[in-house]
């Protein structure tokens, strides 16, 4: 018998990376509407658990009106002999990976930032409960992760009730990512590596150090490495560093290996502390994303809850649509929001004398690990609203980055070319466009997802105008 007989959908790998579309959706749990959502899982004693019990507080799905929205909060605690709560990160984690088992329910996002849809079509097979998404969690967790011997959930709707857990489990997160904070990655032998999100994007590998916390956010070095040690062959996994190659871009030779192997050859090296060259890969569920602005040679940050368009008249989706899938996209990069406190946070580029832009909210999360001498000199947007704007904002606030485009005149007078050549590294693509039409011959092909590769890119200027030249 399967072990999910009684379940009214279909539970397997083959759903994992199932995208639900608004039009398909029967309902949506967190997302952008919802203010208050969450996912946490606690590690209790044994006898604070009642083994398989599931709670709903407020409204169950099928209370729920078709094509709403509403709030979640999802509890999960969890008691065994060998379970310690280092081990509640990684557990939380898994929460991802189960959910998107499920026919027709699809989970995006971590912690704070969750993001859930039911497809109609589940709804209408019976999947009009959260018993079942519990019972399903529930059975895997044991059996994926046989250190679990007691696990009971609860899925919180009540808007109330949801607020007041909402607001511990920040704390609990806070303390989680303050630990592994002032432990540097020289001081390690050892880094850690996950492939959770090849689902959705196959190439991408997270490398999870001490200084450079993972793309979603919600896992340290030390979650890392709890994680690895009871589950040596599930998705996070050691990385021995091997030999330092570039100290200030952050290569290693045991980094570059394994993202190679883990990617099946399509990334064959990475530069931990930069956004050029060879960026970290970003997945899809990065937390933030740091953006090169070329008119004022500095960084743009966003992060995912920022509703407005940023400095570049973007919104957060765009910017995190130009670098997700797994890609190393020059100058675009998908982050961690523990990562901003880093002192290894882009490093290479300049770190925080390199960034000019970034909403409020997120500059007052991270504002005590930006450097005194530059915090004001940060725009934001009430300060500016395009890039001419920003521009006279650093001039006047004296921000560092204006100091190097004293140098520019001359240089991109002398320098820049009206011909500009560029070697492509061998299996790294040119551009990945979603939608590609052909016209030929009288029919029209669609490419989906199409991948272009070339040897060598050629940007000549039409106009005779210089490359980099700005138009008026
Ligand atoms: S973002 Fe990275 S660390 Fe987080 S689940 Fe995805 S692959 Fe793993």
């Amino acid at each position: 018998m399967s072990m999910f007989e009684d379940i009214p959908v279909d539970v397997g790998i083959i759903y994992e990376g199932e995208r639900i579309r608004r039009k398909n959706m029967h309902i949506e749990l967190g997302g952008p509407k919802q203010e208050h959502k969450f996912e946490l899982t606690r590690v209790r004693k044994p006898e604070e658990i009642e083994d398989g019990k599931i709670s709903v507080i407020g409204p169950d799905i099928k209370d729920m009106s078709e094509g709403s929205s509403y709030p979640l909060g999802i509890v999960i605690e969890v008691s065994g002999e060998k379970l310690e709560p280092e081990l509640e990160g990684v557990i939380e984690r898994r929460i991802h990976e189960y959910s998107n088992f499920i026919e027709g329910f699809m989970h995006l996002n971590q912690r704070y930032d969750i993001w859930l849809r039911l497809d109609k079509k589940s709804f209408q097979k019976g999947l009009n409960s959260f018993e079942y998404i519990g019972k399903v969690l529930q059975r895997l967790f044991k059996s994926e992760l046989p250190i679990i011997e007691k696990i009971q959930i609860i899925f919180i709707t009540n808007p109330e009730k949801i607020k007041e857990h909402w607001k511990e489990a920040l704390d609990i997160y806070e303390a989680r990512d303050a630990r592994a904070r002032g432990l540097k990655d020289q001081e390690v032998d050892k880094f850690y590596g996950c492939t959770l999100c090849q689902s959705f994007a196959p190439t991408h590998v997270c490398v999870i150090t001490p200084q450079r916390y993972s793309n979603c956010g919600s896992i340290s070095w030390f979650d890392g490495r709890a994680s690895a040690r009871i589950d040596p062959k599930g998705p996070i996994f050691e990385i021995d560093k091997g030999e330092l190659i570039d100290a200030e871009k952050g290569e290693f030779s045991g980094v570059n290996e394994v993202v190679k192997q883990k990617s099946l050859g399509e990334v064959t090296k990475v530069w931990l502390y930069t956004s050029f060259g060879y960026p970290h890969t970003s997945c899809g569920c990065f937390e933030g994303t740091a953006f090169y602005i070329p008119e004022v040679d500095g960084f743009g940050l966003v992060h995912r809850g920022f509703k407005e368009v940023t400095i570049n008249g973007l919104p957060f989706s765009t910017i995190a649509d130009s670098t997700a899938g797994g890609r190393q996209v020059d100058g675009f990069h998908g982050i961690s929001i523990e990562y901003m406190r880093s002192p290894k946070f882009l490093k290479a580029d300049g770190g925080w004398n390199r960034v000019v832009w970034m909403p409020a909210s997120v500059k007052e999360r991270v504002m005590e690990f930006i450097p005194k001498e530059i915090v004001d000199k940060i725009a934001t947007e009430s300060d500016v609203k395009t890039t001419d704007e920003l521009k006279t904002f650093l001039k006047n606030s004296g921000h560092p980055i204006v100091e190097t485009w004293k140098e520019e005149p001359v240089a991109v007078e002398e320098a820049v070319p009206t011909e500009l050549e560029r070697e492509i590294p061998s299996g790294m693509p040119v551009a990945t466009i979603p939608t590609l039409p052909i016209t030929t011959g009288g029919y029209k092909i669609i490419l989906k997802d199409a991948k272009i590769y070339a040897k060598k890119v050629i940007i000549r200027s039409m106009k005779g105008e210089k490359i980099g030249e700005k138009r008026k």
